[in-house]
């Protein structure tokens, strides 16, 4: 069992931390390997090829968002990225440098599995181009086109599909508003406050009560996700 479990780099200076990520994770029956430094990170994803990175953006020889761009150029491994309450401008910038999401400290246990299982999932889906999301009474289908909520059609203008299409090619995972203005309206320089309104469109379609969405989540300051 231990074998197919799936390896996380921890990435972290502060030993206590580094400590409480090893056995939160070895108790999630994750295997683990450690670094301290940039240089270190960097060593042991070209030896070890882990299935996760956990990086904490806060390290003493490199700065967290250049490392994020060096681990993108080694290949696709899955990057998750600890980062400090209330800083929603280094989450944005990770995320929009490659990173697939992130952990807020100081985190609880459910909250970090949750976030490592999305990001593992999300990377095994665009390996396996599955073209859908089913989840309570939302179901999409990517490759025909059809949205349902419960028994119903749903009919979605083609910005409200396309909204929705990112977020389910990328379930799990939170999606900034410049990914989705630069897929969706192809212009990073679109006023975030069109999104705001498709949204909001989207939502009263695809949600039970829009006021309180299950689906379709705000991330403050950052962006989207689907759940
Ligand atoms: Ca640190």
């Amino acid at each position: 069992m231990k074998g197919d479990a799936a390896l996380i780099l921890i990435v972290e200076d502060e030993p206590p931390i580094r400590r409480l990520l090893r056995t939160t994770l070895a108790a999630h029956d994750y295997r683990t390997l450690e670094a301290a430094t940039g240089a270190e990170a960097l060593s042991a994803l070209r030896h070890h090829h882990p299935d996760l990175v956990l990086l904490d953006l806060g390290l003493p020889d490199v700065d967290g968002l250049s490392l994020i761009g060096q681990i993108r150029a080694n290949g696709p491994v899955p990057i998750v990225v600890l980062s400090s309450r209330g800083d929603e401008a280094a989450k944005v910038t990770a995320l929009d440098s490659g990173a697939d999401d992130y952990v807020t400290k100081p985190f609880g246990a459910d909250e970090l599995m949750a976030r490592l299982r999305a990001a593992l999932r999300h990377r095994l889906q665009q390996q396996g181009a599955e073209r859908g999301f089913t989840s309570d009474d939302l179901s999409v289908d990517l490759v025909r086109r059809l949205v349902r909520r419960g028994a119903e059609d749903v009919k979605l203008s083609p910005k409200e599909y396309d909204i929705l299409e990112q977020l389910v090619i990328h379930a799990g995972k939170v999606l900034t508003h410049k990914h989705l203005l630069r897929e969706v309206w192809r212009d990073e320089l679109v006023d975030p406050q069109y999104l705001r309104v498709y949204v909001r469109q989207l939502r009263q379609k695809i949600e039970a009560d829009p006021a309180q969405p299950r689906h379709v989540l705000t991330e403050p300051g950052v962006g989207y996700r689907l759940v």
